[in-house]
């Protein structure tokens, strides 16, 4: 028998695995259940390309045994195996990885299954154990190896028996302590949960045995136990299945284990759609703003896949910008499995799904300010400044889309109101849509050029968004109403002249003298009606309001 120490580097590194990087212990399972499904990928993909090698669905699939009185659990495939020389350069060398080598022996590209690339994860035994043994006999080979670890002191590896080809792992479960409970790990029912919850989609069979209470047979109310072998995944991908069998628990759990964001979703769309292009798709509205959402580095996305297999990990064509904030996937069978990522883009049906994709988001959202006023101001504080660039860009191509899904803060109702509320709740001589813009909604309070208006009985909205006033020129109006700064010089309200008419001539010089002070700052004093409470105010003439003009001022030429 030989015995070898882990490198220096790879000592430290365990360490600093075992300690750090997983934070929860059960992903032991993921891990090594995995590794399995990678290693029966791997005869798979030899039998695509070797006619000698017949791949019978039935010989391939993964066995969890748990022995809870030695405190074992064992894990079993009947994948490609392992030789010596991998045994010691896969599970004695951290950081390497075998599948990535493997993928690219056999120029695998994107669009494959097999999952492994960190060369990590197999470690992950012990979170959980404080011994693993590994017996494994490698494909078209006669020779089995037993490599056997406590941990950071190093491994032995010497020759056994074993009749089949594939791999056994034997985790030795650590002893309970006071603070940590290990003992759950050997029961049934934690090991079934912790299959279901990370690997389900996994392709081949996880069985085990499963210990059931039935009524005992001529007896009357007495139970016995019955162990039988179950099949513990469902194999089948979430959004191939139907919707009446999936609870929202299932969705939440889909969108958490593709890491699509740390929040829970507000909403989540489950399509299968069987027109001319066939498609399968689970879309998620987010509630929080991912951390780099409104950076560069933030790339938008669906999953795409081809028949269950995945072709694209972000595929931002299927999603317009403006509703980048969307995550899911899309499955389509009328997608060509050889189809290139260049050849994608230009693809008649893909363009066709992404059509159909953008309507559902729209009328989703659309459902949910309706339906669910609440979620809708939850989902709009994390991404309405989105929506809003959405309008401005593209020359306002997108107004149609994303208009009715705007809101603003209104002075009327001390909330975020939408258009359509605004206009609908217009009194007749209302010519216009006011807004004013500022830094904060109690800096417009405060605006002297709001007084008028407020003391009309009109609304108005509060712009405290720099993109605010630039979506809305470019939506120019909304139900034919257009939109107008409460700076503007014409503010389309009828002065009542014949009571309190203003005098040209009254304090002309002091006018003049400001004009005069004040050079190049204003363009011109003048005596205004408009004020109520405040003794000035400043007005724009012209489309640039003062707003707006600080904003372009700021913009980096
Ligand atoms: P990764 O899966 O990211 O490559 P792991 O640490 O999980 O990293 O595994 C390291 C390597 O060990 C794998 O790439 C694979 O080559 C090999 N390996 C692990 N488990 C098995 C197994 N059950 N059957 C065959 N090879 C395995
Ligand atoms: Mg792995």
């Amino acid at each position: 028998m030989e015995r070898k120490e882990f490198k220096a580097e790879s000592k430290r590194l365990l360490d600093l695995m075992i300690n750090s990087i997983y934070t929860h212990r059960e992903i032991f399972l993921r891990e090594l259940i995995s590794n399995s499904s990678d290693a029966i990928d791997k005869i798979y993909y030899k039998a695509l390309t070797d006619d000698n090698i017949t791949f019978n669905k039935d010989d391939y699939y993964v066995n969890i045994d748990v022995d809870k009185d030695n405190r074992l659990i064992k894990i079993s495939d009947t994948g490609i195996g392992m030789n010596k020389e991998e045994l010691e350069n896969n599970l004695g060398v951290i950081a390497k990885s075998g599948s990535l080598q493997f993928k690219k022996d056999n120029e695998i590209k994107d669009g494959h299954d097999i999952i492994g690339q960190f060369g990590v994860g197999f470690y992950s035994a012990f979170l959980v154990a404080d011994n693993v043994t590994v017996i494994s006999k490698a494909f078209e080979s006669d020779t089995a190896y037993r490599w056997e670890s406590k941990g950071v002191e190093g491994y032995t590896i010497e020759e056994c028996s074993k009749d089949s080809v594939g791999t056994e792992i034997t985790l030795k479960i650590k002893e309970s302590t006071e603070d940590e409970d290990f003992d759950k790990y050997l029961e049934e029912y934690t090991i079934r949960n912790i299959i279901k919850k990370y690997s389900d989609f996994i392709r081949y069979p996880i069985k085990m045995d499963v210990t059931t209470k039935k009524p005992k047979e001529g007896t009357e109310g007495e139970f016995e136990d019955v162990v039988q072998e179950e099949t513990i995944n469902s194999m089948v991908p979430i959004w191939r299945k139907n919707k009446n069998e999936l609870k929202d628990e299932d969705y939440e759990n889909f969108y958490a284990e593709k890491h699509y964001g740390f929040d829970k979703p507000i909403k989540h769309v489950h399509l299968s759609v069987d027109g001319m292009i066939r498609y399968n798709a689970i879309l998620y509205i987010p509630e929080k703003t991912p951390y780099d959402f409104y950076t560069k580095e933030y790339q938008q996305g669906l999953e795409l896949y081809s028949s269950g297999v995945m072709i694209m990990e972000k595929c931002s064509d299927l999603l317009p910008d403006y509703f980048g904030f969307v995550k899911g996937v899309v499955d389509s069978e009328d997608l060509s499995l050889n189809i290139s990522r260049e050849i994608l883009q230009h693809d008649r049906q893909l363009k066709s799904i992404a059509k159909n994709i953008k309507n559902k988001i729209k009328n989703e959202l659309k459902n949910l300010l309706k339906n669910e006023r609440e979620n809708y101001e939850k989902f709009y504080e994390s991404f309405g400044r989105h929506l809003k660039y959405g309008v401005y860009s593209d020359f306002g191509a997108n107004k149609e889309v994303l208009q009715d899904l705007l809101m603003f803060y209104s002075s009327k109702e001390k909330k975020l109101v939408t258009l359509d509320e605004y206009v609908s709740r217009m009194p007749e001589d209302q010519k216009y849509i006011y807004y004013a813009a500022g830094e904060s909604i109690d800096r417009i309070d405060k605006l002297p050029q709001t007084d008028l208006i407020k003391d009309k009985g009109y609304e108005i909205l509060y712009f405290t968004d720099d993109v605010d006033e630039f979506a809305i020129r470019v939506l120019m109006n909304y139900k034919e109403k257009e939109f107008k700064s409460v700076s503007s010089n014409d503010l389309g309200i009828e002065a009542d002249d014949s009571e309190n008419p203003v005098d040209e001539n009254e304090n002309k010089d002091l006018f003049t003298f400001m004009k005069e002070s004040l050079s190049d700052k204003v363009k011109a004093v003048k005596a205004s009606k408009r004020l109520k409470k405040h003794p000035v105010c400043l007005s724009n003439e012209g489309d640039v309001s003062i707003e707006m003009e600080k904003i372009l001022n700021a913009m980096p030429e």
